[in-house]
């Protein structure tokens, strides 16, 4: 318990200076999500109900210690699997106490922290202050529907909303999540649908994170998966909508890490042109260039297009 379940290096864009800045992502292990009930989150399971708050903060200092880049600015994500602002997970002791450690380092100029919107309170954000901060919130979709009964997220697009003024309204950066392709959404309906959301969401959140559905163990996405109920999303689908999100909203900032790409539990395309792709939407990430996702191709972006013209026929949504 005295290390995290997970450490990285990668780079990132900064919001402020639009260049790529050293990142170092910690995941903690902690009490976990309490919440525990999204069809596509395995997350919870690298929790443990052991975890002591002195536990946390040994986590940061190892991840800080063994993994901070040397001689170099960096922006740490701290992330819990959960949320970092849930009381029972990271009590406000703690946080003020990473708060204060963060202060005494010149080098991290950012701390990015991830929570559902119901524990977000200026109390809690607080307990950060005087850190450059960044609240990211998974709220996946502006659809209330496909949210509450596809996701089962438990939370409206309104709780997302209120959230979002008060992180604002306290100087701090708001970045969503949002899930392309959810389980029950026809590959056409989930690329509209993140268009859609990328737009409702564009006026509260500076920077949007499309994160591409992918099949994680012990979840109920993955009953769906095995039984052949879902596919994850077509790479082609997540280049898409970054094209027109972009479009779109071009003052936005627009991310997407994607986990598992080229697997068959991940999001995938036909096997020979995953990776072109993959790496395509990570230099996306770093120069916020449309130019570089417009120039791709493959055989298999016919079949996708077909996919998409008849998944609505298939799935009934047409008749
Ligand atoms: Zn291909």
């Amino acid at each position: 318990m005295k290390k995290p379940v997970a450490l990285w290096l990668d780079y990132e864009l900064s919001i402020d200076t639009r260049k790529p800045v050293r990142t170092l992502t910690v995941i903690l292990r902690t009490t976990g999500c309490q919440w525990r009930k999204c069809r596509m989150c395995g997350y919870w399971h690298e929790s443990s109900p052991s975890v002591t708050q002195a536990d946390i903060l040994d986590q940061l200092r190892y991840a800080l210690t063994t993994a901070s880049p040397p001689n170099e600015d960096f922006i740490l994500k701290l992330y819990t699997s959960g949320s970092f602002l849930d009381e029972r997970e990271i009590s406000s002791v703690t946080r003020r106490r990473i708060a204060q450690m963060l202060r005494q380092r010149r080098d991290v100029k950012k701390l990015i922290i991830e929570t559902r919107p119901e524990y977000v309170n200026a109390d809690a954000l607080a307990d950060l202050a005087h850190v450059e901060l960044e609240v990211a919130m998974g709220l996946e979709t502006a659809d209330d529907f496909i949210r509450l009964e596809y996701i089962d997220k438990g939370f409206s697009f309104e709780d997302y909303k209120a959230a979002a003024r008060l992180i604002t309204d306290c100087g701090v950066t708001v970045k969503t999540y949002l899930l392309l392709k959810p389980p029950f959404v026809s590959e056409r309906a989930a690329i509209e649908d993140v268009i859609k959301s990328a737009e409702r969401v564009a006026q509260y959140s500076p920077i949007i994170s499309l994160n591409l559905c992918n099949v994680q163990r012990h979840t109920r996405l993955e009953e769906l998966w095995r039984r052949g109920y879902y596919r994850p999303p077509w790479l082609w689908s997540a280049v898409e909508a970054m094209k027109r999100i972009k479009e779109k909203s071009p003052h936005i900032l627009l991310i997407s890490d994607p986990v598992g790409a080229g697997q068959v539990r991940g999001p995938h395309n036909c096997g020979y042109c995953d990776k072109t792709v993959m790496e395509a939407i990570k230099r996306f990430n770093i120069t916020q260039d449309s130019g570089i996702l417009k120039g791709l191709n493959c055989d298999c972006r016919d079949r996708w297009q077909l996919i998409r013209e008849f998944d609505d026929y298939l799935s009934g949504a047409i008749l």
